[in-house]
């Protein structure tokens, strides 16, 4: 962001509200918010896409903003839209970020869904990270996939858009990366019939564009956040690409397309075990036992790997 006093839009003479530093522009209000847009819309334009798709929705302020965007540009997208949100279930933090879910989907007319751990795990996620020696964010993340999955076949919806933006990107290259993970590389995420297709509309979009996106649009809010996030590893390589991008602008983008590029070229390149359904749940997976009834009988370990994003 800039002095707003010195410098105007590289597009008109607008007071300038941010840098672009890789690209070395600054944008206006307008601007900005018609890039992130644009964004959007051409990455919807070149995905097949059935008449409704879901928006998995958290309340937090990526998935706001994208649940914005698409009422702000939804004459011109080729499907219409619901909000699909889950509570997993952690005290202190969740209660906050699903009344503000409740309440942006009121403002926005946008109808909205929620399925809570609780529910279908018959658990919270506090119930099932306590005592554990387990990360947090990993049991979250496994049964996250499979609550939505739930809900999305509920609704029969069978595309979901993330609010993952390029700085998710470009975390996931270098832990993938520093986890020796190629194998998430080389075959990507395995397709199945069964789960629902994920599609990602910031892809293209930095989480500081992101996060100017909702402040312009009066939705950034002062939640709380997540209480285990601190544990994560994504936090960790978070910072550190953040301290490496204020010194070498564009290096963020640079991991992400990188990834890209390798998954667009090599994907396909490890065979994937085809799906199998689970002697315990039925629902496919890549063992005899899904990675969920592990999670759910204590017997996951850190040799599994996870197949959620
Ligand atoms: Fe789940 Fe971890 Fe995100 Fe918290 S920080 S919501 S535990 S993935």
């Amino acid at each position: 962001m800039v002095d707003n006093h010195q410098k105007t839009c590289t597009h008109c003479l607008r007071p300038a509200v941010y840098l672009d530093r890789v690209r070395e522009i600054h944008l206006c209000r307008e601007h900005l918010m018609a890039f992130v847009e644009g964004q959007v819309l051409a990455h919807l334009e070149k995905t097949n896409l059935p008449p409704v798709i879901g928006i998995a929705f958290s309340g937090g302020k990526d998935s706001t903003a994208l649940l914005k965007a698409f009422c702000r540009i939804h004459n011109d997208l080729p499907c219409s839209f619901l909000a699909m949100t889950v509570d997993e279930g952690i005290e202190g933090y969740r209660q906050d970020t699903i009344r503000a879910a409740e309440e942006i989907c009121r403002v926005l007319g946008v109808p909205h869904h929620i399925i809570r751990f609780q529910d279908v795990f018959g658990h919270s996620l506090d119930q099932l990270v306590a005592g554990s020696e387990r990360n947090a964010c990993t049991i979250c993340g496994i049964l996250r996939r499979r609550a939505l999955e739930i809900l999305a076949r509920r609704l029969e919806i069978r595309v979901i858009a993330t609010g993952h933006n390029q700085d998710d990107h470009a975390q996931t290259a270098i832990m993938n990366a520093i986890s020796g993970d190629e194998k998430k590389i080389f075959s990507g995420f395995a397709e199945s019939d069964w789960y629902a297709r994920r599609i990602k509309p910031f892809a293209r979009v930095s989480e500081r564009e992101v996060t100017l996106y909702a402040i312009l649009n009066g939705l950034f809010h002062d939640l709380p956040e997540c209480p285990y996030a601190v544990s994560s590893l994504r936090g960790e390589v978070r910072t550190l690409l953040y301290r490496y991008e204020l010194k070498h602008p564009g290096s963020m983008r640079n991991a992400a397309r990188c990834e890209e590029e390798i998954r667009q070229r090599l994907g396909g390149s490890f065979t994937r075990n085809p799906y199998q359904a689970c002697v315990s749940c039925g629902w496919p997976g890549s063992g005899r036992v899904c990675q969920v009834c592990k999670v759910l009988n204590d017997t996951w370990t850190g040799e599994d790997k996870a197949d959620h994003i």
